[in-house]
């Protein structure tokens, strides 16, 4: 049995009681992160944080705690369910009311729900690679908020798993912008490609330790978006999240990226990336 997080407290996972005028059941009126746990401490935990509180300044939704009480609930829950190699996921909405569109009273308190799993690193994927479906990214225009409106990219993963694929490439026309849940990147010519921090996609935090990499590996990085024409061109491919680290995409809609194997300048980032975890979790 699992101990969750509700509000301010830890109970057993059936104790939970979510209201059907949650406005985050209704209209996904909410925010949330995701955040690894490696050897039992959680990564770049103060990054997911900050950007859980930016993503609730920008929906205009106040979280009742300081980032402190904040990190030491996550810390608490992680203790009580005894995660060794895994995540948790903590998600705050805009709380309970009578359903309708505009924000309830300032009185109405927001409803925090966080839970961990114990999730492996995907290591066969690390090593072999992934393939990719591009897929037309129709979701709003402010992907830089990690929201609970997630149909857009739902509907894209989807249709890329319709066709045998891991992951969808999106792109607003000829312009790629990320992954369903993940970011986008592409190496030709020996400079790293990826889309700049807008509000086009969600600036991932494995993409600013990914970005530290690639200097500390001599790998000159431009945060310019790759295009569809050019997609071909790229010797690798690859993406990343918090849960799947580092992923070489070797094939995008059945075409192979380079040679089709894991290229080398994504193997020498997978490597760059687990040195900083160690030295992280040993820290
Ligand atoms: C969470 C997410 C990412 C990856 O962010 P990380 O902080 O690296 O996990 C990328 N794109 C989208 C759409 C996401 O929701």
């Amino acid at each position: 049995m699992s101990i969750i997080l509700w509000n301010n407290q830890l109970i057993n996972e059936e104790e939970i009681n979510i209201s059907k005028e949650d406005r985050g059941y209704q209209f996904g009126d909410g925010i949330y992160e995701v955040i690894r746990v490696y050897d039992g401490s959680m990564y770049t935990a103060k990054e997911h944080i900050d950007r859980l509180y930016e993503s609730a300044d920008k929906i205009r939704l106040i979280i009742p705690h300081t980032k402190d009480v904040f990190h030491k609930m996550m810390y608490d829950l992680i203790e009580a369910n005894e995660v060794v190699t895994g995540q948790v996921y903590v998600q705050v909405t805009r709380g309970v009311s009578a359903r309708q569109h505009q924000f309830p009273s300032p009185s109405v308190e927001c409803v925090i729900t966080a839970y961990t799993k114990e999730v492996a690193r995907p290591v066969t994927q690390m090593a072999n690679g992934v393939s990719a479906k591009t897929v037309e990214d129709v979701r709003w225009l402010r992907c830089d908020i990690k929201s609970l409106n997630l149909l857009g990219n739902v509907l894209a993963k989807q249709e890329a798993h319709d066709e045998g694929c891991f992951e969808a490439v999106l792109h607003r026309g000829d312009v790629i912008t990320e992954g369903s849940s993940s970011n986008m990147y592409g190496v030709r010519g020996g400079v790293l490609y990826t889309h700049p921090a807008t509000n086009y996609i969600l600036n991932g935090i494995t993409r600013r330790v990914i970005l530290e990499c690639c200097e500390e590996i001599g790998l000159p990085v431009v945060e310019e978006a790759m295009s569809l024409t050019n997609l071909y061109d790229h010797e690798e491919f690859f993406m990343s999240s918090t849960t799947a680290e580092i992923l070489p995409i070797i094939m995008i809609d059945r075409k192979p990226i380079g040679t089709g194997l894991p290229g080398s300048w994504t193997t020498k980032l997978q490597a760059a990336f687990e040195a900083k975890i160690n030295k992280a979790v040993l820290a």
